[in-house]
């Protein structure tokens, strides 16, 4: 691969106590948490203890105050060895910004020190049964009532939505204004009325808790709206692009493990009396796979880098998104081909991964939304 530039010494000195500690503490375990459908929550606190969780809080909220590519780095080893389970990076890259950037100071001594230490595991609420990629016309509300907020709704396809303890809620606060009537309100995880469903069954990402959230009467104080009332959607828009950035960071990671996985698997099975490795079809696709990690790491890298100056717009964010997510299902498909039945057994990594990333072109903005944010921009006046 080519030279990385983005991270200096102490990005990868973290880089080593987080690829110890996903061998050590996390691949291990991946196995029975399939089973269990969910991580443990020792998991979380082991994370927190490592120092590998929210490493963007700033230092009077518990953290160590670090910049974006901390997270990038850990969220990289976790997908380097396909441990797809802890949803550290929602929690971490996605969440604890919505408290950095719109929580009150209360708000933030509250929450932010105990997601750092992985006391507190977080959760982002959008989705509902009757609308995903179209947010503005979720049906959740939050109706004030005197120092109150009642909230009635309910959620679907919700990560962490299991063990979570607290749920940023985009809710309707005043259902007559559309979009302008969307706000973030903050529900801990034992508010009366506030129950779980069930832990969804998924094609993949089995080790990660997904689930239906359900708010019947629940009531909260008015202190736990998260930013100003009526600008949720705003908010979420403008904490997407990071979200997107993760995504691709993680896909791009994908890519290159996929194509060691097979390039070793290549080499040491054999067919016709030669490796796999050695049939023209197999060299040429693996040429094109390693291709098409390097160009996506080099742009991944570029948009890590604009991050952290704060220059990537939300356009490129989409591209990055798109592009990754949708070059990493293709090279997936390629690399399980190349493993022939094994590819498609669930011991093999490669099966697990793809398996695992066919949501990557649906969560966080599907591929068909992010065409839509790109081409707006193009044909704008
Ligand atoms: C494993 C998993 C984890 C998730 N975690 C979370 C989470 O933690 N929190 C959360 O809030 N959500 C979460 N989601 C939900 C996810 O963000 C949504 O599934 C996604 O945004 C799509 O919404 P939808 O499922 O309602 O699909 P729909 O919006 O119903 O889309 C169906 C199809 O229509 C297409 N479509 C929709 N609108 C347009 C348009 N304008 N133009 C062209 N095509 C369009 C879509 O691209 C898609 O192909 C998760 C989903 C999965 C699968």
């Amino acid at each position: 691969m080519m030279k990385r530039e983005i991270y200096n010494e102490e990005h990868e000195l973290f880089r080593a106590s987080a690829r110890r500690f996903v061998e050590e503490r996390v691949a291990p375990f991946h196995a029975q948490w399939e089973k269990d459908g969910q991580v443990s929550r020792e998991v979380w606190r082991e994370a927190g203890e490592g120092g590998f969780l929210c490493c963007s809080v700033p230092e009077e909220y518990g953290g160590v105050g670090g910049d974006f590519r901390f997270g990038a780095v850990f969220t990289e080893e976790l997908a380097r060895m396909g441990t797809s389970g802890p949803s550290f990076h929602l929690h971490s890259e996605i969440v604890a910004p919505y408290l950095i950037h719109y929580g009150t100071e209360e708000q933030k001594r509250k929450w932010l020190p105990k997601m750092v230490s992985g006391e507190v595991i977080a959760a982002v609420a959008m989705t509902e049964p009757g609308a995903g990629s179209d947010l503005q016309n979720i049906r959740t509300t939050a109706i004030a009532d005197g120092d109150d907020y009642v909230i009635n709704g309910q959620k679907v396809f919700i990560s962490n939505g299991q063990l979570a303890d607290l749920v940023v809620l985009a809710c309707k606060t005043d259902p007559s204004a559309g979009g302008k009537g969307v706000s973030l309100v903050l529900v801990e995880g034992d508010r009366e009325g506030f129950t779980r469903g069930r832990n969804l069954e998924k094609a993949g990402y089995k080790a990660q808790d997904t689930s239906e959230l359900f708010f019947n009467d629940v009531r909260v104080p008015k202190s736990n709206l998260l930013g100003v009332e009526g600008r949720g959607f705003k908010q979420l828009m403008q904490q997407l692009a990071q979200e997107r950035l993760v995504i691709a960071v993680r896909s791009a990671t994908s890519i290159e493990a996929a194509l060691e996985w097979t390039t070793t698997y290549t080499k040491e099975r054999k067919a016709f009396g030669q490796s796999i490795a050695d049939f023209q079809n197999t060299r040429f696709k693996l040429a094109e796979i390693k291709a098409k990690a390097v160009m996506m790491r080099a742009f991944v890298d570029r948009c890590i880098a604009d991050h952290v100056k704060g220059e990537l717009d939300a356009v490129t964010a989409a591209i990055a998104k798109m592009e990754s997510t949708e070059i990493l299902w293709q090279v997936l498909d390629s690399c399980v081909q190349l493993h022939g039945g094994y590819g498609y057994m669930w011991e093999y990594p490669i099966c697990r991964a793809w398996a695992d990333n066919r949501m990557s072109r649906i969560a966080g903005g599907t591929t068909e939304v992010m065409k839509e944010i790109i081409s707006r921009d193009l044909l704008k006046d």
